[in-house]
């Protein structure tokens, strides 16, 4: 197993202290239990959990190892690595398959705006605590943006959530949902709906509403909270197709190998742009799809395709 980032790196991102919307027994894999102190686990949680399992099964893990790309030689694909612990290093890899199973987290969807690469505006989450006192703006209307807006408000930041619907999504977690409507109404926390960000500068950020109006709402930290895409680059310099539109990598149903022999996707990746369609809870049974006799793979399949909940991140 090689990783960019940590073990379980796109957990290590989510916001500290999060809940799961996902019920323990729909994020085990391998038959190992998790371990939750309350009916869903939280993020300390489910990092505590992969680290066990990877241990318990004795996986090799080489973390803070970036795939950059791949080729076929032969009869293997062999697979280029560049190391960042230490002395940063190349180094090519040769193996009989090749799993992508790279996610999508991070690759932030950019809004494409003036302002966007300032240091006070992040596309992730982060500890609430670093808002206190500040005028945040929030943009988003899905779980990450609903929980930062609630965690800033409640480490004492004057928030504005900016959203381009007209509502928050009906994904969003339900017991966040409330809480959230009930801070709106109260005027605690600012909403801004059917907006779209022009500009943000060092001191605000521009907001058009639906009529065209254009707002300036001040802002000291800036979080667009707006979903993230798989490294469609790194597809493409590897050769795998990719469907118009949704850009979803074409590849066998049944074995989730891609058009380049010997290198196969799992996880939120095969679902291209649409990073919701596949979760933990329906993408955990790639591996067994890949790996597994025609008996499995269509057992595997099927337990996938149970899965219906959409998440709500
Ligand atoms: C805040 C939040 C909350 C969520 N809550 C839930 C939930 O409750 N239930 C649920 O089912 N899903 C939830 N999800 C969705 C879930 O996290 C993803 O669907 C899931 O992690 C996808 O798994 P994956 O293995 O496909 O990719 P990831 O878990 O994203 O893993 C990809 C890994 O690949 C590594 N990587 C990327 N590029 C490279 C490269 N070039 N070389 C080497 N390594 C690389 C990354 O560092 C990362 O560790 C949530 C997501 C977010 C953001």
């Amino acid at each position: 197993m090689i990783d960019a980032g940590a073990v379980a790196n796109s957990i290590l991102h989510y916001p500290v202290g999060m809940t799961f919307f996902t019920t323990p027994e729909r994020l085990e894999v391998g038959n190992h239990p998790v371990v939750s102190s309350g009916a869903r686990p939280t993020r300390e949680e489910a990092l505590k959990y992969y680290r066990g399992v990877a241990r318990a099964e004795g996986l090799r893990v080489r973390t803070y190892t970036q795939l950059t790309g791949a080729a076929r030689s032969g009869s293997h694909v062999v697979a280029e690595l560049e190391s960042a612990l230490g002395e940063p290093r190349c180094e090519r890899l040769a193996c009989d398959r090749l799993v992508l199973a790279t996610g999508y987290f991070e690759h932030p969807n950019l809004l494409q705006v003036p302002g966007e690469d300032l240091p006070h505006v992040s596309h992730y989450s982060e500890e609430p605590h670093r808002t206190s006192g500040l005028d945040v703006v929030v943009v988003g209307g899905k779980n990450s943006a609903v929980e930062m807006a609630l965690g800033a408000y409640r480490a004492g930041a004057r928030v504005t959530l900016a959203y381009r619907g007209t509502t928050l999504k009906p994904s969003v977690k339900y017991w966040l949902r409330p809480d959230m409507e009930n801070r709106i109404k109260a005027c605690e926390i600012a909403a801004r709906w059917s907006s779209t960000i022009c500009e943000i500068t060092a001191a605000d950020v521009a907001l058009q509403n639906a009529v065209g109006e254009i707002e300036r709402v001040p802002a000291d930290l800036v979080y667009l909270l707006t979903g993230y895409h798989p490294d469609f680059d790194l597809f493409q310099r590897i050769g795998l197709e990719l469907e118009a539109g949704t850009c979803r990598p074409r590849y066998d149903p049944d074995t989730l190998e891609t058009t380049v022999s010997g290198v196969y996707v799992a996880g939120s990746v095969t679902a291209g742009r649409f990073t919701s369609e596949i979760f933990i809870e329906n993408g955990r049974y790639d591996g067994e799809r890949i790996f597994g006799d025609d008996a499995t793979r269509g057992d595997a399949a099927k337990r996938a395709q149970a899965i219906e909940r959409a998440p709500g991140e």
